[in-house]
């Protein structure tokens, strides 16, 4: 059953308790700084009805549409088919937007894969993934990804201090699990749900935890709080800044304030083995879809300073152009990684097609660890007028505009009014505000570099380099290995 944009909004007007700035939000569908976030996630729902979008954006099966970014990969074609629609939904909105679910719902995924661990560790759980994954296909619920607690201080154990600093079980009632702690989830509080579980953690040797815990958290459940940051949305002029006032995906910290968990929606409890498989395997499928937004954004900067170069007339010296092939060779540089990790994907354990885990996860390291060098490239070359531009409420004002019209004006074909523009939106995307925010965004939102490097070093295989290294070397057999 596919939703549309209306069924969304109607979905998350359920009486949650929302905050933002000091105020409660009795309905973040109006709030000025929820809702541009809000309606493209309703364009998206929406866009899997319409015409020209509804083959990309949806599938049939049985008579019944269901939505492709949600649906179980067997194929290649299964992941040509969400690269496709992801492509389709940032080319409509015009823009980034990640945490829109099909970056999140992939997570689910991962647990599925480790069935048999569920199983060995804990029967009574392993149905409830299946049933959630099918559900979530069914329902077309807003999805989204919840891990990071506030930690407190690491120094020590979590219960050598407030225990509440990780999100842990309190109680066990006959309904299900009661818990009490907080998460970190950006778009939580205009969402339905979350794939809820521990953060990177030291299990020691314990085989189990209180805070060995992973469910589906239904944001209509009573007792929870979602206090956010300010958004960017409504700051500034739009004009002056036409990214920040449009796709600022604003995060919460979720706080849960003994809610119970029914037991169906309980994915695995208490077991360490459980808790550490889903952290070692997170991202295996999700992580393409974080990449590809990579992508995305490398093709704005490259816009940005390209654009500038032309109508300054820089484009012709050869180190400006230098400069623009390093960017071209990041952004080729994710598209070779995605391109890859399909036509080299693998069968997973649980059966479903997993893009190439290597080429995935050095994909995600070199979007990542690369885009602050890239910004700085791409600011370069936009120059410092990026910075210093007035505003356009200056170029329509009397007294000024004429002074802006004459000293924005480059030639016959570029006005005032588009430099003005291009300015404004190399700022928003290079310096502003949500500029740092996007760029620290795409370092930690789906864990932090050191965890990236970590999946990098499970997923590459190391035998052949050492099998050829043994060989030119002329080692002997008896090194391990
Ligand atoms: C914009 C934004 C959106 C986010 N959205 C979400 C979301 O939707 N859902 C969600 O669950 N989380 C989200 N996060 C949280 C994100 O996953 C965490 O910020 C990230 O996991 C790092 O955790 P932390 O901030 O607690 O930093 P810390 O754990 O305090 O880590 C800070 C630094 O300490 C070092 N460090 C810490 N531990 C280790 C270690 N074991 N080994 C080596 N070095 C270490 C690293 O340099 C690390 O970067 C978001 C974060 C941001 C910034």
């Amino acid at each position: 059953m596919l939703r549309t944009g209306q069924q969304y909004r109607d979905s998350i007007r359920d009486g949650r308790r929302v905050w933002m700035n000091g105020e409660r939000v009795h309905d973040v569908t109006t709030h000025p700084q929820f809702k541009p976030l809000i309606d493209i996630r309703a364009r998206i729902y929406d866009m899997a009805h319409e015409g020209a979008t509804r083959d990309i954006m949806s599938y049939e099966e049985n008579g019944d549409r269901f939505s492709v970014g949600l649906k179980l990969p067997y194929t290649e074609d299964d992941w040509h088919a969400k690269r496709r629609a992801t492509d389709a939904v940032l080319e409509d909105v015009g823009g980034i937007v990640t945490r829109v679910g099909d970056e999140t719902a992939g997570e689910m995924w991962s647990l599925y894969d480790g069935q048999d661990i569920l199983n060995e560790v804990d029967p009574r759980f392993s149905d409830n993934i299946c049933a959630h994954i099918h559900k979530v296909i069914q329902n077309d619920p807003f999805h989204v990804s919840a891990n990071t607690d506030p930690k407190g201080d690491r120094s020590k154990r979590p219960q050598d201090q407030d225990p509440d600093m990780l999100l842990r079980v309190v109680k066990e009632t006959d309904a299900g699990i009661v818990v009490r702690g907080a998460k970190y989830e950006t778009a939580a509080a205009y969402a339905n749900q979350a794939f809820t579980k521990p953060t990177i953690a030291n299990w020691g040797d314990s085989a189990l935890s209180e805070y060995a815990v992973g469910f589906i958290c239904d944001f209509s459940s009573p007792n929870l709080r979602f206090i956010c940051r300010t958004g960017f949305a409504g700051r500034a002029p739009a004009e002056d800044y036409p990214l920040s006032s449009r796709f600022d995906e604003i995060e919460a910290l979720v706080i849960y304030d003994d809610v119970l968990i029914p037991w169906e929606n309980v994915l695995f409890y208490q077991h360490t083995k459980a808790a550490g498989f889903i952290r070692n395997t997170l991202h295996r499928y999700s992580a393409f879809a974080f990449v590809q937004r990579n992508l995305k954004l490398a093709d704005l900067m490259i816009g940005a300073a390209l654009w500038n170069v032309r109508q300054t007339g820089l484009e012709k010296q050869q180190a400006v152009q230098e400069k623009l092939a390093t960017l071209a060779c990041y952004r080729e540089g994710i598209n070779a990684h995605l391109t890859a990790a399909i036509a080299n994907a693998e069968t997973s354990p649980g059966g479903l097609l997993m893009p190439n885990q290597s080429l995935l996860m050095t994909g995600r390291v070199h979007a990542c660890s690369q885009l602050h060098h890239m910004m700085h490239l791409a600011r370069e070359l936009c120059g410092g007028q990026i910075c210093v531009t007035p505003d356009a409420a200056a170029f329509a004002d009397p007294d000024t505009a004429d002074w802006l019209k004459k000293f924005y004006t480059l030639n016959d074909n570029w006005g005032s009014d588009d430099r003005r523009k291009l300015l404004a939106f190399a700022r928003d995307l290079l310096n502003s505000d949500y500029a740092g925010h996007r760029l620290t965004f795409q370092l930690f939102a789906q864990a932090p570099p050191f965890a990236h490097l970590g999946a990098v070093y499970r997923n590459f295989d190391f035998d052949d380099a050492l099998r050829f290294t043994k060989k030119s070397a002329g080692l002997s057999d008896n090194v391990l290995g």
